[in-house]
């Protein structure tokens, strides 16, 4: 680790002082009321009451008998206790007969526990399974002594009738809506989740899909904004692509009218963005920042009128280089979109690594490269590796990454063996170390 002798640049925000101005503009959006299916990802708008016991009755844990626990008083695996079978209660049926001394109820796993019975046998410690011995349509042997509410699931022990169960801002998971459903709700009341337009500007851009022409690339801003807002759990509208003049780019951005927050792409650095500048700030208020990042150091941020809406969109330019829009998506799009939703956590998790390589750090920027992290074996120890060249137009390094390693402003480079702090973008199965040295 190396101190950095560079004098900052006064006129460039810290990503904190930049973030702090986008999200200033934003604020928890409205409730909707979804099927529970389809709020994964949202956050519950109000606190979830049960009108119900969980289990509604007392049930049985186990296939077997139920009994009366005093009866079993002196059982054992020689000493079978033969009680007289009443009847056979399956899951979903309810007891027609009484249990009482000397009796016993067939029962299956989740069927009500009759009256009169307080323990049940489970068939595994009864004469059930034998071979050969007593009729077990009209007795049973019973070859253990049980207790008191053995085996009996009792009503409410999951959750209380009238008790709070999930509270407002509890962010919807899979096995939430599990439990939701079991509390017999179809639908419930989350944040609604946020629309996001998303155009891309620049003459040079083709559309995957269409055939290829000289001197073109094809746009790929528009795909990994797309995917990169619906994974946060925003809901994406491509406006597609503008060209490089005034007219398209004010008749796209008419488009955008209904959304709640528009991001652009490219025409934002020094080169070219008088054109995106003018549009811009014609119908509303926009500025141009340089963020103390990289890579993403240009940034446009401001507020859109609109002629069909008294309130202005926040609109939030971003570098055009597919990995400087990635990155300051991360950092200024995916904590807005999250703000948006009512989360409470903006951001990514962070670990520390042991670092493989080297992190680069020319200018006093605050560096997000491009890493793998895997886990070692004896799993105590995260290593960071980065995939490939940090160029700003290297998407390849960015699609073999799962996070982004943080060489801090003041810091000069990251050596092989230094700690570096790595915001996850990906903790799936798939953490694995790819070999990125070829
Ligand atoms: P600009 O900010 O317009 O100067 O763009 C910077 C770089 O990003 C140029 O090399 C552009 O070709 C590239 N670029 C801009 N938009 C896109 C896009 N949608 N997909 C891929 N590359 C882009
Ligand atoms: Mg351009």
């Amino acid at each position: 680790m190396e101190p950095h002798s560079h004098h900052h640049d006064e006129d460039m925000l810290s990503v904190e002082e930049a973030k702090e101005r986008v999200l200033e503009n934003f604020v928890t959006l409205e409730s909707e009321i979804v099927k529970v299916t389809e709020a994964v990802g949202q956050v519950l708008a109000s606190d979830v009451i049960s009108y119900l016991n969980i289990p509604p009755l007392d049930n049985s844990a186990m296939d077997g008998y139920a009994v009366v626990a005093g009866d079993t008083l002196g059982a054992g695996p020689d000493h079978p206790i033969y009680l007289e079978v009443l009847e056979t209660i399956s899951a979903g049926s309810l007891p027609t007969m009484e249990v009482s001394a000397g009796k016993a109820s067939r029962i299956m796993t989740g069927a009500p526990i009759p009256s009169g019975a307080d323990a049940v046998v489970p068939f595994e410690l009864t004469t059930e399974t034998m071979t050969n011995l007593s009729d077990p349509e009209h007795s049973i042997g019973i070859l253990t002594k049980v207790t008191e509410g053995s085996d009996i699931r009792v009503a409410g022990r999951d959750v209380t009738q009238g008790a709070k169960v999930l509270d407002k801002g509890t962010v919807v998971k899979s096995s939430t809506v599990g439990l939701l459903s079991a509390l017999g709700l179809r639908e419930i009341s989350v944040i609604r989740r946020p629309v996001v337009a998303i155009l891309a500007t620049g003459d040079e851009l083709l559309e995957p899909g269409s055939d290829y022409v000289k001197g073109k690339i094809y746009d790929s801003n528009t795909s990994t904004l797309i995917a990169a807002v619906e994974s946060v759990g925003g809901v994406a509208l491509s406006l597609g692509v503008a060209a490089d003049d005034a007219v398209t780019l004010r008749s796209k951005l008419e488009q955008a009218a209904d959304c709640d927050l528009i991001i652009t792409s490219a025409g934002v650095s020094k080169g070219d963005y008088d054109l995106v500048k003018d549009v811009l700030e014609e119908h509303g208020n926009l500025e141009f920042w340089s963020v103390r990042m990289k890579p993403a150091k240009p940034l446009a941020f401001g507020n859109l009128n609109f002629r069909k809406r008294p309130d202005p969109i926040p609109l939030l330019g971003l570098p055009g280089n597919p990995v400087s829009t990635f990155v300051a998506f991360e950092q200024f799009g995916r904590p807005a979109i999250r703000l948006m939703m009512g989360k409470a956590l903006l951001d990514r998790p962070t670990l520390k690594a042991t670092l493989v390589d080297t992190i680069h750090n020319y200018d006093g920027r605050r560096v997000y490269a491009r890493v793998s992290v895997w886990k070692d074996e004896d799993a105590k120890v995260y290593y960071a590796q980065t995939t490939g060249s940090q160029e700003s137009n290297i998407l390849t390094a960015l699609a073999y990454a799962n996070g982004l390693g943080i060489c801090p402003e003041n810091i000069s480079k990251l050596d092989p063996g230094d700690k570096v702090e790595v915001v996850m973008l990906d903790w799936s199965e798939e953490m694995v170390w790819l070999d990125c040295s070829k």
